[in-house]
């Protein structure tokens, strides 16, 4: 048997994440705001880039930058080589193939992709041979898109305007007090009129972990296998490592400016069968095999959905962000940055939860799997006014409806503080901002 000191040796022995160790590595983290040094706590809204990203964008557009899959000429080739091997890379930090990686401009554009593909599809534009599977799960009149109540705006409105357009209806699952899903409502929702169920990994507003493969089953089960997985995993992304083939869902989005990458660059993950059967949203350039005046026919995916030209340089650079995140896990251990952000998680929530006058939206305890976000309101104090005086101490923070009204309105207000954490995020960051948050209260008495 184990003695007390030789599971505490343990515990000293294994490898711990020190956030110190990666921090120079993020210019942005240095500068002072409003005098005092940034604290900042947005980076789900978006995170900051280390130097590898900054490097990688600046050095494909200081010595390859061409048009790709087109040229004849060297720097063309060298381009595409560098644009598809990004391909390659960002599809595996997801555990899928480079054939199921689509690029978007972002999760936004990822998810407006799949939803006006399936209106095409139920106008009667679908490809020719997968026409089946197409009508699956295109919506007509009387059928369902099940959303959960808890969808940033991205995963909802589009789904509004694709049930507007094709006389189908949107329904929510609700979300309890705590946070999670009421999962035993989901199973009621979902019927054989599903044609579509959209969630989100993680909501923006609450950083619960949602129970992917279980809603996937569920669907399953209620549907018959009819209805279309998709999911958001904008902010899961950025905390988990993710396997999307074994989460079982049809298709899923994420942004890169979220992943440590630039902006302007996202993708859409889908399985192989679902992208052939997917008809094409964006039409012109590099997603044709044959046009004549009459009509064109479509290369298979991913470049089906990939129309005009591309963000190839910001591709680029998301595989660099990949790739740096790949030899942080490799130096320190994938478990051992997993528990730092744990750590925050607990202390930021621990922190807000033992100040009164604090209200958390969505409190799922210990229990319930979390990412190191959490929203709340300061009893009498505006959200906005709460943001004011923390960037005065140099800590940001997002304050407002986080691009998630619905769910607001059923936590009773329209507007909270959301602070947030990434793998560069310290301890003390949390307790400056626990301590400046008291000092909010005690301004406002
Ligand atoms: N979904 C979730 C859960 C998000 O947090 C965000 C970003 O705030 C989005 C979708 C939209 O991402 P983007 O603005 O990068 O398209």
């Amino acid at each position: 048997e184990q003695t007390a000191e030789q599971t505490a040796q343990q515990a000293a022995d294994e490898p711990r994440f020190d956030p110190a160790a990666v921090r120079d590595d993020f210019p942005l983290l240095g500068v002072e705001v409003n005098g005092e040094p940034l604290v900042y706590l947005d980076s789900a809204a978006t995170s900051q880039r280390p130097r590898a990203v900054l490097d990688a964008e600046r050095s494909f557009l200081e010595t390859v930058n061409s048009a790709v899959h087109r040229g004849a000429h060297t720097l063309a080739a060298e381009a595409t080589e560098l644009f598809e091997g990004a391909r390659e890379t960002v599809a595996g930090f997801v555990g899928a193939g480079p054939e199921q990686l689509v690029w978007t401009s972002g999760a936004t554009a990822g998810l407006n992709l799949v939803a006006y593909s399936l209106g095409n599809a139920a106008a009667g534009r679908t490809v020719p041979g997968h026409e089946e599977a197409a009508r699956r799960w295109a919506p007509g009149p009387g059928d369902e898109i099940v959303v959960t109540e808890a969808e940033h705006h991205a995963n909802l409105v589009p789904w509004l305007e694709l049930a507007a357009r094709t006389g189908a209806s949107v329904r929510a699952v609700p979300v309890r007090d705590d946070g999670t899903l009421d999962l035993e409502a989901a199973a009621s929702l979902l019927s054989t009129r599903t044609r579509v169920l959209a969630f989100s990994h993680v909501s923006n507003v609450l950083g619960v972990v949602n129970p992917v493969e279980q809603l996937v089953a569920l669907a399953r089960e209620a549907t018959g296998g009819r209805a279309l997985t998709v999911l958001d995993a904008c902010q899961s992304a950025p905390h988990l490592p993710l396997d999307l083939p074994a989460l079982g869902v049809d298709v899923a989005v994420f942004s890169g400016h979220k992943v440590l990458g630039p902006n302007g660059v996202g993708a859409l993950y889908g399985r192989a069968e679902v992208l052939e059967a997917l008809p094409p949203f964006l039409l012109g350039g590099s997603m044709i095999t044959t046009v004549t005046l009459e009509g064109a026919q479509y290369l298979p995916p991913p470049q089906r959905f990939e129309a005009g030209t591309q963000p190839v340089s910001q591709a680029v650079a998301l595989a660099a962000a990949v790739d740096y995140q790949r030899a942080v896990t490799d130096r320190f251990g994938a478990t051992a940055v997993l528990d730092h952000e744990r750590a925050l998680e607990h202390r930021l929530r621990h922190g807000l939860r033992g100040m009164p006058g604090i209200r958390l939206l969505g409190d799922a305890g210990e229990g319930a799997e979390r990412v190191a976000l959490q929203a709340f309101e300061v009893e009498g104090v505006h959200a906005h006014d709460v943001g004011q005086l923390l960037d005065a101490r140099g800590v940001a923070v997002r304050v407002g409806h986080h691009c998630a009204q619905p769910l607001h309105r059923r936590f009773g207000t329209t507007a909270s503080v959301r602070a947030s954490a990434a793998l560069y995020t310290t301890e003390a960051d949390v307790d400056v901002f626990l301590d400046a948050l008291a000092g909010v209260r005690s301004y406002f008495g």
